[in-house]
């Protein structure tokens, strides 16, 4: 039923690569949620998990490219690991601690931290959650000594919360079947966003997409994709778990 080239699961390395980060993620989400006891405590867990990134993007890199199917796939799977974790962690601590934010604090950060949960595409890929929420930090860190008038402890809370939102707005699209299923469609675009092409374009056009079916009944998909620059051709493939889902409401 497939075509030569196309592919239908991952290397081996790509999933022991998965494997392998998706348990150090956990345990360092472990380690952060011994450690909570106050919003500058879960934000400061919530930076050092965010880190994290770069180890398994190092060492996805070591195997194969960020611009190939299999290391998108790898990067995609362990990015979305990772944002479940940090949401968990400070939705655990937001319930725990049970302060809502200052209405000033939060409409101070709103207007300083745009774009919020509000802007998050539809369907969004962890990627764009992960930068989203490392340059949140990175306009917050000046912001407690502009002189707000705001307490340190209240924008603290505030930022807590706001990274919260950020993170349920995601973690909703990637839970329930049915909109996990879309989301799974919107990433197929996302990854052909980011192949590059032996050429070294990195601009392929969708010639096709195509739902298909392996001899198994599973359903998948396949796109026909052709470069821009040298007009090479390739095809690959996307397993669609949750479509049967859609069906079952
Ligand atoms: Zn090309």
């Amino acid at each position: 039923m497939n075509k030569p080239g196309e592919k239908m699961s991952l290397s081996p390395q790509a999933r022991k690569l998965i494997d392998q980060h998706s348990r150090a993620i956990d345990a360092a989400a472990q380690e952060a949620a011994r450690k909570l006891t106050s919003a500058a405590s879960a934000l400061g867990a919530a930076c050092t998990l965010l880190n994290q990134r770069a180890r398994y993007f190092g060492a996805t890199g070591e195997h194969f490219s960020v611009h190939e199917y299999d290391g998108i796939h790898v990067i995609d799977a362990l990015d979305e690991r990772l944002l479940k974790a940090i949401g968990a962690m400070l939705g655990a601590y937001l319930e725990r601690a049970r302060r809502k934010p200052s209405p000033e604090a939060t409409a101070f950060l709103e207007e300083k931290l745009a774009p919020g949960a509000k802007d998050i595409p539809q369907y969004p890929v962890g990627y764009m959650i992960h930068y989203m929420l490392v340059r949140a930090f990175q306009l917050f860190e000046p912001l407690p000594q502009e002189g707000s008038g705001l307490e340190l402890g209240d924008l603290e809370v505030a930022m807590a919360h706001h990274l919260r939102s950020i993170l349920q707005r995601y973690v909703e699209t990637r839970e329930k079947p049915v909109t996990r299923h879309f989301s799974d469609v919107a990433r197929e675009y996302s990854v052909v966003m980011r192949l590059k092409c032996g050429c070294g374009a990195e601009k392929f056009d969708v010639k096709l997409q195509a739902l298909c079916q392996t001899s198994g009944g599973t359903p998948y998909d396949r796109l026909d994709l052709q470069c821009r620059d040298c007009g090479g051709q390739r095809s690959i493939t996307f397993n669609l778990p949750h479509f049967k889902d859609m069906y079952r409401l």
